[in-house]
């Protein structure tokens, strides 16, 4: 029988066992603990692969946690109304969570708290999801930073607090939650249709495989990561962009494993700029917390030109140009090949993600918010800052971007990245060509036997274009 109130701890975007402040503290407290999972309007909103990766953590999740003996409930609905649903018929103690930055998820747990706090119930939130809180950085004259290489500076000797491991014990609560909702129910797969299948065998999932990959990827890839991690056709990068995106796995945990392999190896380390090894993957997880730092500190980066001079760009709008970007039929060959890595895995490599987005808005002039929406709908590691900011980083709209007169030629940039083609000849012409068919909607009636298709532009003819138009602009 139930002696005590529950804790509740709603989990969202940290979807872990080790690495969870929220957590950690809730285990000390040897309060009964109730975990909950609510599908809001805001969570319902994600794209189609990230809703559909969504339901996988929270299989995984939900087992790491039975393990320990706690079921997920899980709910749905506005999350105020939900919880103080919750709260009341459980009599619940407190109600804590791990704390987001984006403009919706800060207004919708400002609300949730000032709800809760209302009707006396403690609400109480926790920094987990970044190596250190947007707020907590600052530049010498107070605000957030603009431009990487100083934040950086600021944070790469700053520790960012312990990673501790998954609490040995946990105390679930006994008592009645009330009826839950059913997982399968969500349905949280079915805009990917036959594309769940193709994209779940490249997937990477839950906090163990995540964990596993880290130790991996520290133990051999990352040796040469400053030197291959720009190769499309080799596998040099670590690959946790996915499970960091729904908190299988903590940035600090992957700090603190980086630098004690730094220490192992006597790499000179992130303090003294190297940019070897583990310290330059570091660099890397820097530009995540940066990310997320202008995405707070700058709530509109994800709609709003950064640099309002942008307003007033030409860029062009949805148009069958765009279309066939989509599909992955622009007639550049790594740009192709790349649309169809992103259909057929969720996933594109980094510098994939910097050809196609150069094209995009340069060699096809279309507007940044297109591609960047098609990452949403597409990604399994879709990250709201992250995406933002290097949309507008590539289109040279955004704080500390590359300027737009930097138009990458999608050639050379194979002939660099990719010099024997064979990312190209994989997603043209191999396994990753039958993948990609395998998920192709039926509605784009892509025929696997028809020619390739004739460029969409030639290259020189859209530099040309897009800098003309740049410099009418800046006339
Ligand atoms: C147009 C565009 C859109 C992007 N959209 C997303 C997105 O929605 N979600 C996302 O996680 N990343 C996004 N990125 C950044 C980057 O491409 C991915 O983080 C990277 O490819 C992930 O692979 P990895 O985990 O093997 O990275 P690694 O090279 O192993 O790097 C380690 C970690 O550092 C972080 N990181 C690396 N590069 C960047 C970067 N440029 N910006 C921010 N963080 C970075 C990631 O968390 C990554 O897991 C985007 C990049 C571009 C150019």
């Amino acid at each position: 029988m139930t002696d005590m109130p529950p804790l509740i701890l709603w989990f969202r975007r940290d979807l872990r066992l080790a690495d969870n402040p929220m957590l950690a503290e809730a285990a000390q407290t040897g309060c009964p603990l109730l975990p909950v999972f609510v599908l809001d309007p805001e969570t319902e909103s994600l794209g189609a692969a990230a809703r559909w990766r969504l339901g996988e953590a929270l299989v995984a999740f939900s087992q790491a946690l039975a393990a320990k003996g706690l079921r997920l409930h899980l709910a749905r609905g506005a999350a105020g109304e939900v919880l103080e649903r919750l709260a009341r018929a459980t009599g619940a103690s407190g109600l804590w969570w791990g704390r987001l930055y984006d403009a919706p998820a800060v207004a919708r747990d400002s609300a949730v708290k000032a709800r809760l706090r209302g009707l006396g119930i403690e609400a109480k939130s926790f920094p987990g999801h970044l190596l250190h809180e947007p707020f907590g950085i600052q530049t010498s004259g107070g605000g957030g930073y603009r431009v990487f290489t100083p934040f950086w500076n600021a944070i790469r000797a700053r520790d960012p607090g312990p990673a501790r491991p998954g609490p040995a014990r946990l105390r679930g609560w006994d008592g009645d939650p009330g009826a839950g909702e059913r997982l399968a129910d969500w349905r949280l797969g079915q805009a990917m249709r036959r594309g769940a299948a193709v994209v779940a065998r490249h997937a990477l999932i839950g906090e163990t495989a995540a964990r596993d990959r880290l130790h991996d990827f520290l133990h051999g890839p990352v040796a040469d990561y400053p030197a291959r991690r720009d190769r499309l056709d080799r596998r040099a990068c670590s690959g946790l962009s996915e499970p960091l995106a729904w908190g299988e796995i903590g940035p600090r945990e992957i700090w603190h494993a980086a630098r004690s392999v730094m220490e192992g190896a006597q790499d000179p380390g992130v303090d003294s700029g190297s940019d070897s090894g583990a310290a330059a993957f570091l660099r890397q997880l820097g530009w995540r917390d940066f990310a997320w730092h202008l995405l707070y500190h700058f709530p509109q980066m994800g709609a709003r030109n950064w640099r309002a001079e942008w307003d007033a760009f030409p860029w062009r709008g949805d148009s069958a140009e765009a279309e066939a970007w989509r599909r992955g039929r622009t007639g550049e060959p790594v740009v192709d090949a790349a649309m169809r890595e992103l259909y057929a895995t969720g996933r594109m490599h980094n510098r994939a993600r910097m050809i196609v987005a150069s094209y995009l808005t340069k060699h096809l002039l279309t507007d940044w918010r297109l591609g960047l929406d098609w990452f949403a709908d597409c990604l399994t590691d879709w990250d709201p800052a992250a995406n933002a900011l290097n949309w507008q980083w590539v289109a040279g709209s955004g704080p500390d971007a590359a300027p737009f007169f930097r138009i990458f030629n999608p050639q050379s940039q194979a002939q660099k990245f990719d010099p024997e083609g064979r990312y190209r000849d994989h997603w043209l012409k191999g396994v990753g060509a039958d993948d990609f068919y395998a998920a192709a909607p039926l509605r784009w009636r892509l025929d696997p036997a028809a020619p390739p298709p004739v460029p969409l532009i030639g290259l020189a003819e859209g530099r040309a274009r897009a800098l003309a138009a740049w410099n009418a602009g800046k006339a």
